[in-house]
């Protein structure tokens, strides 16, 4: 059964530990949005187009990106995904009302309205803060050091790959602060339109230990 699960929350709630565990547990496939569009975005061979050079911008100040660009980039890799036969897990997409009103009838063509999860990862604004000056992420597989479960000044090698870690420039706290509002600002209208489309999107407590909040989730994915 081909499912969609879409992890909404705010920077800093675990939503892409979430969406890697979901991915995981459920034999899906993790759309690492934010990874795709950083991708495409510092690619070398593309920094001369100027829309390239526009949406880089954006990407590395902690601004959302132009709707229309995420979107027609976030759909051509779905396509190729569902074609594919893999259900999916999203963490942040769809980020705005422009991604949500092109994304989500493509998705209900694709896979069906009933086999579609919203979830929205509840974190309060201060740990979201806490949490994402203190983390480090791995160079090669991207999986994130949990520092309050392995706390260590200076961590070096990754739980998962041992390749190296490093801090975004995404998650230092000033640029955190835009990305909370940026957030806020932007994602709320997105649930509005989703719950006009008759879906209900879960609330789930973000703080418990990641392995929690993966079964709390779990149990409401009809699989
Ligand atoms: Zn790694």
């Amino acid at each position: 059964m081909k499912i969609v699960v879409i992890l909404f929350g705010s920077p800093g709630s675990g939503k892409s530990t979430q969406a890697i565990l979901v991915a995981n547990k459920a034999g899906l496939l993790y759309f690492d949005t934010g990874h795709l569009l950083e991708s495409i975005v510092h690619d070398p061979k593309k920094q001369k187009e100027s829309v390239i050079k526009r949406e880089r911008q954006l990407f590395d100040s902690g601004k959302l990106m132009t709707p229309e660009f995420v979107v027609k980039e976030v759909i051509r890799h779905l396509k190729v995904i569902a074609a594919a036969g893999w259900g999916v897990v999203f963490s942040g997409s769809p980020r705005t009302l422009g991604e949500a009103t092109k994304l989500l009838p493509e998705l209900e063509k694709l896979y069906g309205k009933k086999n579609i999860f919203p979830f929205s990862l509840e974190v309060p604004a201060a740990s979201s803060i806490e949490r994402n000056s203190r983390r480090f992420v791995c160079k090669v597989c991207g999986a994130p050091l949990l520092t309050r479960y392995y706390p260590s000044k200076n961590p070096k090698h990754c739980p998962v790959c041992a390749g190296p870690l490093y801090r975004r420039t995404l998650d230092k706290p000033e640029i955190i602060k835009v990305r909370l509002e940026e957030y806020h600002k932007r994602t709320e209208p997105v649930f509005r339109f989703f719950k006009k489309h008759g879906y209900e999107i879960r609330k789930i407590d973000g703080r418990p230990a990641p392995y929690k909040v993966l079964n709390n989730i779990y149990r409401f994915l009809k699989l």
